[in-house]
């Protein structure tokens, strides 16, 4: 089996590096749409149209209509073309960056990605994620190449609600785990091969920054303040997990995140969230297949949760006394919302996922 990487063609971060965009991304060409929705809009406008006005290139704003569907993509791709733009710029949260990847995979221009909030992995892979028009997953799909360019404005960051940056955090400290277990089974990663060494050492990477700088983080964006601490985790939870996961593969973790979306509707917990969530489970999983409880990594994953507050329990998603119905049927959705809770290194069943939910709801739980 060969090894294989994958990553955005560039990656920039820095505070205010969007007032200076067009320096680093003027070499694509003269006239750029930029996709975003109306919230973000006012984040961002005068500072692109100041930059653009100085590298004297053209800029027209699209308004994203919220939803990440076949046929907004299609709405913006007549846009773009009547316009004859040169590149697209996704600027915003998932659904507006999925969107932005959509319309460059269909049209074949050069894709600059623009976060901005740290909420998930998702700006800097090939992945996206299409919708019907009432919110409902309808697949994943995988684009021809990784964005051209990721620019995060770190000062835009910190100014965004820390919700999203602590959200990002879980998805992003899920990596590692994931990567491990699917180190440990050889499975194959998002790109077609097996996880190379540096994928490996990035993903343990953002782990030890989220230990060490998770909870100086959150308190600068509380504060709306720009700090070195959130510099480094904004690194894990775009670059880090992005690249990570991507070039690794995801586990249980990710699973039982599709999983509860699937018998829980609506579910109101963000990704990130339902991910951090998944790990709990997934660590609960190992031990018990293995029959060897490492309490000291489960002792350091929980103090990071309460330090940050990310959900360990049922009670923390707001589910008090779930079911056994629920827990079952979350169980069955985990093993069959797609191949990420088959890639630990030993079989996964919907009996297991059960088992490990009932001890983890034991564990924390109300009853
Ligand atoms: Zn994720």
């Amino acid at each position: 089996m060969y090894r294989s990487l994958v990553s955005p063609g560039k990656y920039y971060q820095g505070k205010d590096i969007i007032e200076n965009l067009f320096t680093h991304i003027k070499y694509m060409g003269n006239r750029y749409a930029v996709l975003v929705d109306e919230f973000v809009i006012g984040l961002i406008k005068d500072k692109l149209v100041k930059s653009s006005e100085e590298a004297e290139c053209q800029l027209i704003f699209i308004i994203f209509n919220n939803e990440s569907t076949d046929d907004e993509a299609n709405r913006i791709l007549g846009i773009i073309e009547d316009n004859g733009i040169d590149a697209i710029m996704g600027a915003g949260g998932g659904k507006v960056i999925d969107t932005a990847k959509l319309v460059s995979d269909r049209c074949n221009l050069p894709l600059v990605v623009i976060p901005t909030s740290a909420a998930s992995d998702a700006p800097c892979s090939a992945a996206s994620v299409i919708y019907d028009e009432k919110g409902t997953f309808i697949k994943s799909s995988r684009m021809k190449k990784n964005p051209d360019m990721v620019i995060v404005d770190t000062n835009v960051i910190a100014n965004a609600p820390v919700r999203l940056l602590v959200a990002g955090m879980g998805d992003a400290f899920a990596t590692y785990y994931e990567a491990r277990a699917c180190h440990q089974s050889g499975t194959t990663n998002y790109t077609g091969g097996r996880h190379t060494e540096a994928a490996f050492a990035l993903a343990k990477l953002c782990n030890d920054i989220l230990l060490e700088y998770g909870v100086e983080a959150k308190q600068s964006v509380e504060m709306k303040e720009w700090s070195e601490a959130l510099e480094k985790v904004v690194e894990a939870n775009i670059l880090l997990s992005g690249v990570g996961f991507e070039n690794n593969g995801c586990a249980i973790a990710h699973a039982i995140y599709n999983g509860m979306t699937a018998a829980i509707k609506p579910f109101p917990i963000m990704h990130g969230e339902g991910v951090a969530f998944g790990t709990i489970v997934q660590l609960v999983t190992e031990y018990m297949v293995n029959n060897q409880w490492n309490d000291e990594e489960f002792k350091e994953v929980l103090n990071f949760y309460v330090s940050v507050g990310l959900p360990y329990s049922f009670e923390n998603l707001g589910i008090d006394n779930p079911s056994d119905q629920l827990l079952m049927e979350i169980s069955e959705a985990t093993c069959s919302s797609g191949p990420n809770a088959h890639k630990m290194p030993f079989e996964v069943t919907p009996q297991v996922i059960y088992e490990s939910l009932l001890r983890v709801n034991k564990l924390y739980g109300l009853n």
